[in-house]
């Protein structure tokens, strides 16, 4: 949990801390006019699993956000267009999968604005956001991304696509605390050694299958799924508040 976010569980205590650090915030939810909710995928692309992904997406009418990383952009370039042309919303994980508190200032502004140049280069349009890896964040390297020209993008929900439990674990956790103008956070890949990530255990997940799982989930419930550009298309705005930690 981010510090500070345990005030959020108290009403009055957590208005008043989401509305006063909002000048230091990160995109943390929508307020959304509709019952639909952001869904955000990290780490991709990756061929054979992130196509996967954009056909259950496609099956489904829905859109997504996601946040590539360069490693993975360098090998995939195809794929990248192909999300791209499917009409979803591309973002920056990062040039890497290294926590940014562990890098110097200078450093993080470097590397942020030189991916956000190439991605920018290869997509032909401008990009936004960025989802620092493990939404690890502190205030300087906050300064420091947004001074290379990017928002930080958090999340409100998530799947635990990267956890080794049941389907229909996951499916609970996604779908316990939904609301309209949530931030959903999943995965079309899962960042490896090669991407500087934390060492992990790897398991089979088939994350085509899952996403039409949970897609599905949001259709029984009545929500509709759309990026993060398509949210703000229909009328939603941006709430943000502050996110340090981890
Ligand atoms: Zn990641």
């Amino acid at each position: 949990m981010p510090r500070g976010d345990a005030l959020d569980s108290v009403p009055v205590m957590g208005a008043l801390w989401r509305a006063s650090t909002r000048p230091v915030g990160s995109v943390r939810a929508v307020t959304s006019p509709d019952r639909s909710v952001v869904l955000t995928f990290d780490d991709g692309p990756l061929p054979g699993s992130t196509d996967g992904v954009l056909a259950s997406l496609a099956d489904a009418g829905a859109s997504a956000t996601f946040f590539v990383l360069m490693t993975r952009v360098r090998k995939a370039p195809g794929l990248l267009q192909e999300i791209i042309s499917a009409g979803h919303e591309v973002a920056l994980h990062g040039p890497d999968h290294v926590r940014l508190t562990t890098l110097t200032t200078r450093q993080v502004v470097d590397r942020t604005r030189a991916a956000k140049l190439e991605l920018e280069d290869r997509l032909g349009r401008p990009v936004r956001w960025i989802r620092p890896p493990y939404g690890s964040q502190s205030l300087r390297t906050w300064s420091a991304v947004r001074g290379a020209g990017l928002v930080p993008v958090m999340w409100g929900a998530t799947t635990w696509d990267w956890k080794d439990i049941t389907t229909p674990q996951r499916l609970e956790v996604a779908m316990s605390h939904l609301s309209p103008g949530q931030i959903v956070l999943a995965h079309d890949a899962i960042a490896d050694a090669e991407d500087g990530a934390d060492p992990r255990v790897d398991f089979p997940l088939d994350r085509g299958v899952f996403a039409k799982q949970l897609l599905a989930g949001y259709h029984d419930r009545g929500y509709t799924v759309v990026s993060l550009a398509d949210a703000l298309a229909r009328g939603g705005r941006l709430r943000s508040w502050a996110w340090f930690g981890r």
